[in-house]
């Protein structure tokens, strides 16, 4: 009997810790993130965008371990985010953030805002802007395009790639179907590094979803800038090469993140941190570290 619950035991630890604290990145990375092919795509750009502008839409909080295996119980705070590029012939919006009604399914504390003039904003952002993306197909990343009370406005400027349109059925207001100018995009193909904008370079990064992607940008002073949408939620996770916890796998994500790879990224990221400590890694959620990015002057805070 005794040997019975001490094979117990030990078979509830190995559950415990495989679904809270395993997060083994693998010991390198080479040739995920390729800065030097992203700086050659922009190299010749007459212009660069003179100004970053980040939009926070809504806020809340939630416990450390769940954005970083075994970072404790400890209070983070969340961002959800939208960002104008702004060069002088060309304005690119990254993100669609969450709605109202998105942000209160998915709050995780009873301090959750949600700024309506700024979501009004980010919707009406789209009419003036050049071209819109999205970093993945997240609920609470389309929701400004998605439950856009008219979307045949701004369609055409959208550039989705095949695996974000394919995953914006499920993102219509509910009830509704999504609109015919969304559900019929052409897609965007992005199988490598491609130049965007002036100053502006998207990459592949499938891992966290399927049609996951970084975007490059160099201000005109030369800041330096890589968003990474949810690859990680905090600048934390780099520093610390982790990843979250698989629990949320079961919890969060469908379909399932592809942890392998979410991982071999984490590494990419940490090398390439500290290769580049000049480089501005920019997590779309970690409210703290992007409230200090604004107060440092890297970005200008709410859109034009
Ligand atoms: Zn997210
Ligand atoms: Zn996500």
């Amino acid at each position: 009997m005794k040997k019975f619950f001490a094979a117990a035991l030990l078979a509830l630890l190995a559950a415990f810790w495989w679904l809270f604290l395993d997060s083994r990145a693998p010991k390198d990375a080479n040739g995920e993130f390729d800065i030097a092919a992203w700086r050659a795509l922009i190299a010749t750009d007459a212009e660069t965008p003179e100004e970053i502008r980040l939009l926070i839409v809504g806020e809340d909080e939630a416990p450390r371990f769940a954005a970083e295996t075994g970072a404790g119980l400890s209070k983070m705070s969340l961002v959800y985010t939208a960002v104008q590029i702004a060069s002088p012939s060309m304005t690119t919006i990254l993100g669609g953030a969450v709605d109202d009604l998105t942000a209160r399914e998915i709050a995780q504390s009873k301090d959750a805002a949600f700024y309506p003039d700024a979501y009004a904003t980010l919707q009406a952002s789209y009419l003036n802007a050049d071209q819109i993306f999205i970093t993945h197909e997240h609920l609470d990343h389309v929701m400004a395009v998605t439950r856009h009370p008219h979307p045949e406005t701004f369609a055409s400027k959208l550039k989705l790639t095949a695996p974000q349109i394919s995953a914006l059925p499920r993102f219509a207001a509910p009830g509704e179907d999504l609109s015919p100018a969304l559900r019929d995009l052409t897609p965007f193909e992005v199988d490598r590094p491609t130049h965007i904008a002036p100053g502006v370079v998207v990459a592949p990064a499938p891992g966290h979803t399927p049609g996951s992607l970084v975007f490059f940008v160099r201000r005109a002073d030369g800041k330096e800038y890589l968003f990474i949408g949810d690859i990680v939620w905090t600048m934390t996770n780099i520093n610390h090469l982790k990843t979250r916890p698989r629990i949320l796998q079961y919890l969060f994500f469908d379909p399932d993140e592809d942890r392998p790879e979410v991982l071999r990224q984490v590494r990419a990221l940490h090398d390439l941190a500290a290769a580049e400590p000049n480089l501005v890694i920019v997590p779309e959620h970690d409210g703290a570290y992007l409230e200090k990015l604004i107060e440092t002057g890297a970005f200008e805070a709410g859109f034009k």
